[in-house]
């Protein structure tokens, strides 16, 4: 989905990115020295807003069926009962925060082509509006769901899972090739 250029050139275009929204926008991102590191910068914001985005998830959002229940289960999630999937025509990213749109954009999330049919936020699988979630994509997407049970917080996940996107990118990384086992491991019907 992008070129790759190693962590330190990434987190050059990630500062980048920031400084050139807050241009736009004359905001004080780097007012203080505190908010020297954007990453975190931007991590910090994203978190937050990604707990909005599981609370209105999980308000809206549809439990798993019993044959998903014990998929989730086969996956390694300990409270299955809590997964909701939510259908959505965009799978949201926070676009309207204009330095958040320029990280997401020079991370690959989003941006011209780019297309994101799945996402978890906790608990909560938003899925496009026209993908179809089958049983494969759908073991994929609760394997980042046990992920994000087994990490402390969303928080702690999310810290986990940028740093290894700019370092491997998305299809090397270890989060992303322990979730696509799980496409293959789920394949069949029955698995
Ligand atoms: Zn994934």
């Amino acid at each position: 989905m992008m070129k790759y250029l190693g962590a330190a050139g990434l987190r050059a275009v990630v500062a980048g990115a920031v400084m050139g929204a807050a241009l736009v926008t004359g905001g004080g991102a780097f007012a203080s020295a505190e908010q020297a590191d954007p990453l975190s910068d931007f991590l910090t914001k994203y978190v937050a807003w990604a707990e909005t985005i599981e609370a209105e998830g999980q308000e809206r959002g549809t439990p798993l069926t019993a044959e998903q229940l014990d998929l989730a289960k086969a996956v390694g999630i300990q409270h299955p009962e809590k997964v909701r999937l939510v259908y959505a025509d965009v799978v949201p990213f926070p676009v309207e925060d204009p330095e958040m749109r320029a990280v997401g954009g020079s991370m690959g999330f989003i941006g011209p082509g780019v297309i994101n049919n799945a996402q978890a936020f906790g608990y909560t699988i938003w899925i496009r509006n026209g993908f179809t979630m089958d049983r494969p994509a759908l073991a994929h997407e609760l394997v980042h769901v046990m992920q994000i049970e087994r990490s402390a917080s969303f928080g702690a996940y999310a810290r986990e899972y940028v740093p290894q996107l700019l370092e491997h990118g998305h299809s090397d990384m270890p989060l992303e090739v322990e979730a696509y086992e799980a496409n293959r491991k789920f394949a069949a019907p029955g698995t």
